[in-house]
């Protein structure tokens, strides 16, 4: 298993709209790729090689919206990419760790993505991306 860079930090934030007028205007970055995902509305925004993945729930009851509620706006998740996302489940799965997703759903972009358990890796929700989209 080859983790080549950090794809993506997801970042849970109240309102989108605000959260990427602050990206854009404050920090001067470019809002790169949106979109619908579920009960999710995303953005995306570069910074060099790693993106910022803004987030905002439209329900209360998703996995973004129980997870503001609880503790607030702030990092949701960090993304690593993978070469062959299917390996590196296996192996981590075999090592003892915990996956959400046994097997690799699509996410943003289109591209194949996995959770693990936070309780098996520091209490920091890890993604897995795919590095091509296929
Ligand atoms: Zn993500």
């Amino acid at each position: 298993m080859e983790l080549k860079k950090i794809d993506h930090i997801g970042i849970a934030v109240h309102n989108l709209a605000s959260a990427k007028a602050f990206y854009r205007e404050r920090l001067g970055l470019a809002i790169e790729h949106e979109e619908v995902k579920g009960d999710m509305k995303i953005a995306f925004v570069p910074v060099g090689e790693v993106n910022i993945e803004l987030i905002e729930s439209t329900s209360e009851d998703g996995v973004i919206g129980k997870f503001i509620s609880r503790r607030g706006e702030g990092v949701h998740h960090i993304a690593y990419e993978v070469d062959n996302i299917k390996d590196a489940l296996k192996r981590l799965k075999n090592d003892g760790i915990r996956l959400i997703d046994e097997v690799p759903r699509r996410g943003a972009h289109g591209k194949k993505v996995a959770f693990l358990h936070p309780k098996d890796t520091n209490g920091v929700l890890t993604e897995l991306v795919a590095k091509k989209p296929n």
